[in-house]
């Protein structure tokens, strides 16, 4: 069966973590930037500094959180004095989209983790509650696990996502609604899709639906909606492993597989009682049923 989905972009907030990769970076910019400290946090802002204080309480807040809900609670002082997470922002998008480079046209925010910094602008509608969380999570998760190299894009814009606490609600009613309308593509596909490098968001891609009775099926996907469907399960797969196994497993599977296990035997290694992928992907369609 042929199926195309719309999926809100109100709700979700898209967003690339930057890697090692040479061009990658941040433009040298003429701003003259102020600057507020905090314990884990320098914020640097043009123009109100009352935006940049909230930005640094928030984020001072979030920090624990984050860190407590992936057990690493105990490492609260990791970013601290030298090691401080830096956060930039910039006046507006137009500032924002020149200074930040390698970003697609779609990213809002970006997280680099060289630097341990943070580049945005100030807007409003969903700073707080999308891009100070998420971006931070790019960045804890990396130091936390220790990631050496890439990590697998699903599982770094996963947790970035899961992250964004108040959205968790939105999220999961996207997820059943998009998997119950037969529109999720199977994890494999996932496991194997890179977004970074779509030819186009302008093509229809065709990719093997994920159908609940476990039948085949074909789902049809603008770029466009095929990335946010991307997103979608990668967080609803993230939300299923924490919430019915666990932060600290959770843990253990991601240093699995930063210590080069593929993902199957990670799983099997951090969740004795799931057999492997196929297995994995049941018990997620059960975690989506029961939503
Ligand atoms: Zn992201």
């Amino acid at each position: 069966m042929f199926k195309s989905i719309r999926i809100s972009r109100q709700i979700l907030y898209l967003s690339l973590a930057l890697v090692f990769s040479p061009a990658a970076g941040h433009a040298a910019d003429d701003i003259r930037w102020q600057e507020v400290k905090g314990t884990h946090f320098l914020i640097y802002y043009v123009g109100e500094e009352r935006f940049a204080r909230d930005v640094l309480n928030k984020a001072e807040g979030y920090y624990s959180r984050i860190a407590d809900e992936l057990g690493y609670a105990r490492y609260q002082w990791f970013w601290t004095w030298d090691n401080r997470c830096k956060i930039y922002i910039y006046p507006d998008h137009e500032s924002f989209s020149k200074a930040s480079l390698n970003q697609p046209g779609w990213a809002e925010g970006m997280a680099e983790y060289k630097s341990r910094s943070i580049y945005s602008y100030a807007w409003k509608e969903g700073f707080f509650e999308s891009l100070l969380p998420h971006e931070m999570t790019h960045l804890i998760f990396r130091d936390f696990i220790g990631f050496p190299g890439e990590i697998p894009l699903w599982l770094d814009e996963g947790i970035a996502q899961w992250e964004e606490e108040a959205r968790r609600p939105q999220m999961k009613a996207m997820a059943k609604k998009a998997y119950e309308e037969s529109g999720f593509l199977t994890i494999k596909d996932i496991m194997q899709l890179d977004i970074r490098y779509l030819p186009s968001t302008e093509n229809v891609y065709i990719r093997s639906a994920l159908s609940r009775d476990g039948g085949p099926g074909v789902v049809l996907l603008s770029g466009e909606n095929l990335i946010k469907t991307y997103y979608l399960e990668a967080v609803s797969m993230i939300g299923f492993m924490i919430e019915r196994y666990g932060g600290e497993t959770f843990t253990v599977f991601c240093r699995d597989l930063r210590d080069g296990k593929d993902f199957q035997d990670a799983i099997r290694a951090a969740y004795p009682n799931i057999t492997g992928i196929k297995d994995f992907e049941e018990r997620w369609k059960e975690y989506l049923d029961k939503l």
